[in-house]
């Protein structure tokens, strides 16, 4: 099957599962994920404190309905996991309409669409469904039920690790809490498993990450406190996969190894880079001051800025193929990059060392790209001062990154250049 393909199956496979910040929908995530990928799975009880939050309890949902006086389902929670609001307290009612609106959530403005709600701090029940389901009920009495349970339990993450040729590290981050939403965010879980199956051998370690939003980064953090200093480069990914073109925010840092990296591989497409505002998805924890990480985060249309956004119109239909391809392009490109991306002392700086008697003009013989690779050998030379990295080069250069990493191995090779 082809990447885009497989891709798509997965996101498929798990969009219709109901998950939340904790629960078996997301042990059932990871599951689904663990066939793809062999993952280390964490456990953390309720009650632990983690940062200044603590673990809330575990939130299970069996089932849940709306019914009328006939007892049909007029909204039922084994159609669509949005139907619920996730954290919902166990409830067995029979009410009239007018006292059962108060725990309904409807999109007036998109009346053909299912909101998602949730309410984890809050003990709350409550139905989401589409305004013209509602606008459809009669008056009189229905019977609603929630079939859930909070009660202490554990809150699940994930972890995948890529060995590098060093410790250090470079994290990817997905959240993996929504439940019944494709793009958001299922295609990055997806284009993440597709990527750390891609890596062979890479410059850096990679930890790839699945966790529930905010308290789930927060818990990875709390219990990382001393990787969090290996902690080199990364990227929260999100909506991977509408068909909207890409936006990286960079990190807190904004001048961070990986903003200049992706500024790098997104320039010769259509995209937009936006600076770091402490909103948004878990680039908020990993770049909150005390950690104040290089992790951006990299999305195709950014959250809340698409009308499918936390709705039922968030389906696999939403994402495609080509948009989740084209994402996985651009992290291997930048995957790429910081492979090789290193600073060099030249070794010969007192005057142009002489290229020709080390066969450095030799090997560019023939070549159609000659005049560039020799550019970038002398570019090389030139601001190989331990200040600058390869990248720092080629972009005072402008010239291909491919050239200049090119150069700089040619000319290690020939002992003009060290790391
Ligand atoms: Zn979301």
């Amino acid at each position: 099957m082809e990447p885009g393909s497989r891709m798509h199956a997965l996101v498929r496979r798990l969009y219709p599962l109901c998950r939340s910040i904790t629960g078996d929908g997301v042990r059932a995530t990871l599951d689904i994920i663990g066939e793809h990928l062999p993952l280390t799975v964490h456990e953390v009880p309720t009650g632990t404190d983690v940062l200044d939050w603590t673990v809330p309890q575990e939130w299970n949902i069996r089932d849940a309905y709306i019914a009328d006086a006939d007892g049909r389902r007029v909204v039922d929670f084994r159609e669509h996991a949005l139907h619920v609001v996730g954290y919902s307290v166990p409830v067995h009612e029979t009410m009239p309409l007018a006292q059962l609106r108060e725990h309904l959530h409807t999109l007036p403005g998109q009346p053909s669409l299912i909101p998602y709600r949730t309410s984890y701090y809050a003990p709350r029940w409550g139905f989401c469904l589409a305004q013209q389901t509602l606008d459809a009920l009669p008056d009189g009495d229905y019977e609603v039920r929630i079939d859930s349970t909070l009660a202490d339990g554990h809150l699940t993450y994930a972890e995948h690790v890529v060995p590098g040729q060093v410790t250090e590290e470079v994290i990817v981050s997905c959240h993996v809490c929504h439940p019944a939403l494709a793009n958001d965010n299922m295609a990055a879980v997806a284009v993440a498993v597709e990527l750390a199956r891609s890596l062979e051998n890479p410059y850096y370690t990679y930890r790839f990450i699945f966790a529930p939003g905010t308290i789930g980064a927060i818990t990875w953090l709390a219990r990382n406190a001393a990787r969090v200093e290996k902690v080199k480069h990364g990227i929260v990914l999100a909506c991977a996969g509408d068909r909207g073109s890409l936006t990286y925010k960079q990190s807190r840092r904004g001048d961070a190894e990986i903003d200049r990296v992706l500024a790098h591989v997104l320039r010769d497409r259509p995209h937009e880079i936006r600076r770091f505002s402490p909103y948004g998805y878990d680039e908020r924890q990993y770049c909150s001051p005390g950690f104040n990480l290089g992790v951006g985060c990299l999305t195709r249309t950014p959250y809340a800025e698409y009308p499918e956004y936390h709705t039922s119109g968030d389906d696999p239909d939403l994402v495609a193929p080509e948009s989740m391809v084209d994402t996985l392009a651009v992290l291997r490109e930048a995957v790429a990059v910081l492979d090789v991306n290193r600073h060099y002392v030249n070794l010969s700086p007192y005057g142009e060392p002489q290229l020709g008697k080390r066969g450095l003009y030799d090997s560019l013989g023939g070549r159609s790209d000659a005049k560039q690779a020799q550019l970038a050998m002398l570019w090389v030379l030139s601001l190989s001062d331990g200040e600058h990295s390869l990248l720092d080069i080629a972009e005072r250069a402008d010239l291909p990154f491919d050239s200049v990493a090119a150069a700089a191995k040619a000319l290690a090779d020939a002992g003009l250049v060290k790391e």
